[in-house]
Order: C-alpha cells, then sequence, then structure tokens
C-alpha cells in the first residue's frame, strides 16, 4: 500500500524547504535536502486534534 507521507517546513529560517519525509518517520530526526541540518519530526501535526480527549469527556 502507498506509504503516507508528512510535510514539514525546515525549521532553519534561512532555508524554510519542505521537506517531505515518509509518516513513520515521526519522532525520528531527518535532514533536510536543502541546508543539511538536522531535525526532529514531531509526533503529531500542528493543529490535528486528537480524538482521545473527546472520549474521556463524554460519558454516554
Ligand atoms: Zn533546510
Amino acid at each position: 500500500m502507498p506509504e503516507k507521507t508528512v510535510m514539514i517546513i525546515c525549521p532553519n529560517l534561512k532555508c524554510r524547504a519542505i521537506v517531505q519525509v515518509p509518516e513513520r518517520a515521526r519522532g525520528k530526526r531527518v535532514r533536510c535536502g536543502h541546508c543539511g541540518i538536522h531535525f526532529a519530526i514531531p509526533a503529531r501535526h500542528e493543529g490535528a486534534r486528537p480524538d482521545e480527549a473527546k472520549q474521556q469527556s463524554s460519558k454516554e
């Protein structure tokens, strides 16, 4: 099956290139192909709300 990819903007302010990495790279460190710095991929996408908090508050 096709592998999901994540688009991350390079944290290097002088680079800001869009780096595409596989979904399973989350929580790991990758290298920007443009400027060459290493940075960590956040475990969750910004703005994405986990359903876990929703389940906790709902009491049937
Ligand atoms: Zn970069």
